[in-house]
Formats: structure tokens, C-alpha cells, sequence
């Protein structure tokens, strides 16, 4: 069975987006792989974090996981942070992995532009990346189209790597880029993509959201003057958002949705958007309640820390030996 590594920042509330895009995917993957989800919470810190903040996202994060039907007996979850060989492996790997490979990341051009000052960890975070898919000789990395570049770069150090030791140490990784994964778009702005981190949360769904809101966010989406119910996302970008949404909660295509709503007007369809958001998202509300105040969470993370570093210290310790570092 292949294994397959993919996780989350616990940096903000999670969005429809993310539901949409990954974890929706992960509960698929995780009855065809062996999969091992984590909380990146060492990613999240390359951008400045309150600490009380943090924590509670960590657990929200996990409690969201299982809400979404991330099931604890296909999948090993771990705490990033509590697994100190990812850091280990990082360090040597960064020794190994030239300046320059990191500067032309296009994240970390993005990101060190819109921040006055940035720590170097924004810039060394990808080779914290490669680390944690290789350090389990990951086969595949579910990702969007955002973080390919960076499972690029965990390809180079792994073959660079293996190359200069004239060893296999590490196994070549792939991207896994889901077929029907759609990219949600903000309601009040469809021209940019839902995030965690956007200002204005009118155009934000997120899953903890009450029924009410998410009927006011839906109803206030940006749409267009123009009548029908067409998906054309260069000229209608906000209707054909909402067709993606329905598309993806009711498993319908796209055609099929503008098929069945072709009579109806913008106000009929926002209603019917909406309410398809209640009723997906009400039984994970029910859910997220339960795991949130059980001590299930902290179970699964003993189990996590207790599989992942016994792989992790091998490998580990297989380039720390291969390079030398070892009396
Ligand atoms: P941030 O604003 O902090 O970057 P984010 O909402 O972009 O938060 P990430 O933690 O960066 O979330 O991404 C988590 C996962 O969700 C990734 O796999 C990403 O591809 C996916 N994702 C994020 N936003 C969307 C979206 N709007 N539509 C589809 N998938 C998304
Ligand atoms: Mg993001």
C-alpha cells in the first residue's frame, strides 16, 4: 500500500475551502492509502502566532479532522511539533540544499513581499517540508496547485541526496493533485481564493459558522447583473463559485447544476446553495462538540507520536550516520 502524507496549518478557523480542496479528499484517501495526516504547527510559526491562539487552533484542528469523518483506525495523526526529528532531519537537509533553491520559491516571494519582516524560517520552510515527506518515504503528497512546487523541491533534495551518498536513503515523492478538487473562491471577492487568513470573514465560510451566517454570507455573495445560472468564470466568477459549491456538496457536475437551476432566479439558487451548506456542515458541527471536549484527541496524538518517531528516528539516523555526525 502506498503511504500518503498530507497536513493542515493551525492557523485560523477552517473554511469551506479546506474542506472543498483537502480534507474532503483526505477522508477519501484514507481507504486507499496508508496515510498519515498531521498538524503542521511548526509551518504555522514561519509567520508570527500568539501562543495562546495556537494552541487552541491545534486541538480545533484535530477536532475538525474528525468531525470531517478522518477516521483515527485508517490514518496515523500526529502533532508536527511533538515529533523533533522532523526539525532534526530539516537541519541537515538545509546543509544540503542550496540558498538560492529556496529564494526562487515562489511562496517565499509572495509571502517576504507582503510582510516588512519575515524570519527565515519563511524561507527555510520548505526544506522543513521535504523533511516531513521524506523522513516516512512518503509516495504521495496530495497538494494543490500552490505547493507543488515545494513536493518539486523535496524531489530534488531527495534525489541530490541520494546521489551524492550513492545510496537510496530516501524514496521519491510524488504530488497527488486530486481530479475533481475545485478551488473555492472569497463570496465578497470570487476573483481570489476562501482563505483562513482573509480580512473580511463576510466572504469566508467557516465550518463552525451558525446556520445563520452562513445564510447571509450566501445570500450576500457577489454575483453579477447578467440572469442565469451559467458557469463562466471569467465573466461570471461569483454565480459560478456557488455552482462549485453545489457541485462539490451535492456531487452533481457542473452542467448538472446549471441544468437543474436553469428556471430559477440568483435569489431561488442562493437559498438552495445555502442550504446545502447547513445541512452539510450541521452533522460535523455535531461532531466537532463532541471530539473537542473528549480526551480522544489526546489518545490519537500518544499513538501518532509513538508510531511516527520510532520511523522517524531510523531514517533519522541513517543520514546522521551516513554524514558522519557519530563518534
Ligand atoms: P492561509 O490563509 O493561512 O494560507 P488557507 O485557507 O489558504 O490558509 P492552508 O492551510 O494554506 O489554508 O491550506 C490547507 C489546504 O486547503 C491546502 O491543501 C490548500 O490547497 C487547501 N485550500 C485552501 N484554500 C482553498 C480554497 N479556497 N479552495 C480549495 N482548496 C483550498
Ligand atoms: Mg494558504
Amino acid at each position: 500500500m502506498k503511504r500518503m502524507l498530507t497536513g493542515l496549518q493551525p492557523t485560523g478557523e477552517i473554511t469551506l475551502g479546506n474542506y472543498i480542496g483537502a480534507i474532503r479528499q483526505m477522508v477519501e484517501y484514507q481507504e486507499k492509502y496508508d496515510s498519515f495526516i498531521f498538524v503542521a504547527d511548526m509551518h504555522a510559526i514561519t509567520i508570527e502566532q500568539d501562543p495562546a491562539e495556537l494552541k487552541k487552533n491545534i486541538r480545533n484542528l484535530l477536532a475538525i479532522y474528525l468531525a470531517c469523518g478522518i477516521d483515527k483506525d485508517k490514518n496515523t495523526i500526529f502533532l508536527q511539533s511533538e515529533n523533533v526529528y522532523h526539525a532534526n532531519l530539516s537541519w541537515m537537509l538545509e546543509c544540503l540544499t542550496p540558498y538560492g533553491e529556496l529564494t526562487r520559491m515562489t511562496q517565499f516571494k509572495d509571502k517576504s513581499q507582503k510582510h516588512k519582516s519575515f524570519s527565515s524560517g519563511l524561507l527555510t520552510y520548505p526544506v522543513l517540508m521535504a523533511s516531513d515527506i521524506l523522513i516516512y518515504d512518503t509516495d504521495l503528497v496530495p497538494v494543490g496547485q500552490d505547493q507543488k512546487q515545494h513536493v518539486e523541491l523535496a524531489r530534488n533534495i531527495a534525489d541530490r541526496v541520494n546521489k551524492k551518498y550513492n545510496k537510496e536513503l530516501f524514496t521519491m515523492p510524488d504530488a497527488l493533485i486530486g481530479t475533481n478538487s475545485k478551488k473555492i473562491m472569497d463570496l465578497i471577492d470570487p476573483t481570489h481564493k476562501m482563505s483562513k487568513s482573509s480580512e473580511n470573514k463576510n466572504g469566508v465560510i467557516f465550518l463552525l459558522d451558525s446556520d445563520e451566517d452562513i445564510r447571509k454570507k450566501i445570500m450576500r455573495a457577489t454575483t453579477d447583473s447578467d440572469m442565469s445560472i451559467k458557469f463562466d468564470p471569467d465573466n461570471k466568477p461569483g454565480i459560478s463559485n456557488l455552482i462549485n459549491i453545489y457541485s462539490a456538496l451535492s456531487n452533481l457536475s457542473v452542467s448538472e447544476v446549471e441544468e437543474k437551476f436553469k428556471d430559477s432566479n440568483y435569489g431561488t439558487f442562493k437559498a438552495s446553495v445555502a442550504e446545502l451548506v447547513i445541512d452539510t456542515l450541521r452533522p460535523i458541527k455535531e461532531k466537532y462538540e463532541m471530539y473537542q471536549n473528549s480526551s480522544k484527541i489526546d489518545e490519537i496524538l500518544d499513538n501518532g507520536l509513538n508510531v511516527t518517531s520510532k520511523i522517524a528516528r531510523e531514517k533519522y539516523e541513517l543520514l546522521k550516520q551516513t554524514m558522519g555526525l557519530t563518534r
